[in-house]
């Protein structure tokens, strides 16, 4: 059986995970400064710009704290999104105002989010939707917090920034689905450094001063050295991503099958996701017909995971996201698929359908 996803994991994670064991310092010490120091240099920043937490939704609760978004603030964000992003908008006691997409790239879209602004809008979550990135740099003067969601898109680029570069802050998760991953596991970078403060602020809640709710969100030595490890493969990894997506396009246009896409041709993906569009009699059969095959797919968001959804909101406002939600195919796209063989076999079977 071929899963659709899997961790590109090996003797150097289980050495690093031992050397930490071993040495007797299992907590959140030197090796997640490492982390963070090694995390700011991949992505150009100075290395003082990261703070790594226990997951990528923490660190979306955080970089809402650190904004100071609150009590009756509302915060954007696309209704095609895992419920994560609304998780931590509700922690923060925000209001969550959501906005459809767009269907080339599956990302927000930057003329509805305009029109919803108001004086009670205190942040924008901007989620490079699997690895496709959207152009910040857009709607970075548009005078409001932008948060950007890089959990799926670490290694992603806008021109010749990275995605996560450009906002004010980013968040990047580490989950085991990721294109990298410490189990769970997330990043916060921003260059602002009152940002980082509040965040280190909350994180560090023994022998203070004076007392407010402050909350365990950090990552353990091991997770760390995991991370640490991961994060040298990087551009492997992302170099085998790429070898899968160019043979999935080359089926698709034999096909002619219509697949997720950046919306200009300055937007570097990091092929997190290889997702095909196509009429949903179409994907429900191509679905049933790998899955017979053995060969693991999934609908990347189904219809009623779509957040408006879950709020009960009026869809006719949704009308890509639902539109998206039933004409998608996610295909197995991690980097063992070309180590072993099986993006040829995938693709052979493709071809047969
Ligand atoms: C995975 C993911 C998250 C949440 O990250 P966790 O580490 O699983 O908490 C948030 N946003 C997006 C877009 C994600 O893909």
């Amino acid at each position: 059986m071929i899963p659709h996803n899997k961790p590109t994991l090996d003797e150097k994670e289980i050495e690093a995970i031992q050397e930490v064991i071993l040495s007797g310092w299992v907590a959140n010490g030197e090796k997640v400064k490492n982390f963070e120091r090694d995390f700011c240099k991949y992505l150009g920043f100075n290395s003082n710009c990261a703070v790594a937490v226990s997951s990528g939704t923490a660190g979306l609760f955080l970089a809402l704290k650190a904004i100071g978004v609150g009590e009756n603030d509302e915060v954007i964000l696309p209704t095609y999104v895992c419920s994560a992003v609304l998780n931590a908008i509700y922690m923060a006691q925000a209001k969550p105002i959501l906005v459809d997409i767009d269907d080339k790239d599956f990302n927000i879209s930057f003329d509805l989010v305009n029109q919803l602004i108001n004086q009670r809008t205190k942040a924008l979550i901007i989620p490079h939707t699997y690895g496709v990135p959207i152009d910040i740099h857009r709607i970075k003067n548009i005078g409001i917090p932008i948060i950007e969601d890089c959990a799926q898109a670490i290694g992603s680029k806008i021109g010749d920034d990275y995605a996560g570069t450009i906002g004010d802050i980013s968040v990047f998760s580490f989950y085991a689905t990721k294109v990298i991953t410490t189990g769970n596991g997330g990043m916060v970078l921003t260059q602002r450094k009152e940002y980082i403060d509040r965040l280190k602020d909350y994180l560090d809640f023994d022998y203070r001063e004076n007392y407010y709710p402050r909350f365990n969100f950090l990552m353990s030595d091991i997770q760390g050295a995991m991370g640490i490890s991961q994060l040298g493969k990087l551009d492997y990894l992302l170099k085998k991503r790429e070898e899968i997506a160019d043979c999935y396009m080359s089926i698709c246009q034999e096909k002619g099958w219509d697949f997720q896409r950046p919306r200009q041709n300055t937007l570097k993906q990091n092929h997190y996701r290889f997702v095909i569009k196509s009429e949903s009699s179409l994907i429900n059969k191509l679905k049933d017909y790998l899955d017979s095959r053995e060969i693991r797919t999934i609908i990347p968001i189904e219809k009623k995971e779509l957040l408006h959804n879950y709020l009960g909101l009026d869809s006719s406002r949704f009308y890509v996201s639902q539109k998206i939600a039933e004409t998608t195919l996610s295909l197995p796209a991690y980097p063992q698929l070309v180590v072993n063989g099986d993006i040829e076999k995938i693709v052979d079977v493709l071809r047969g359908f």
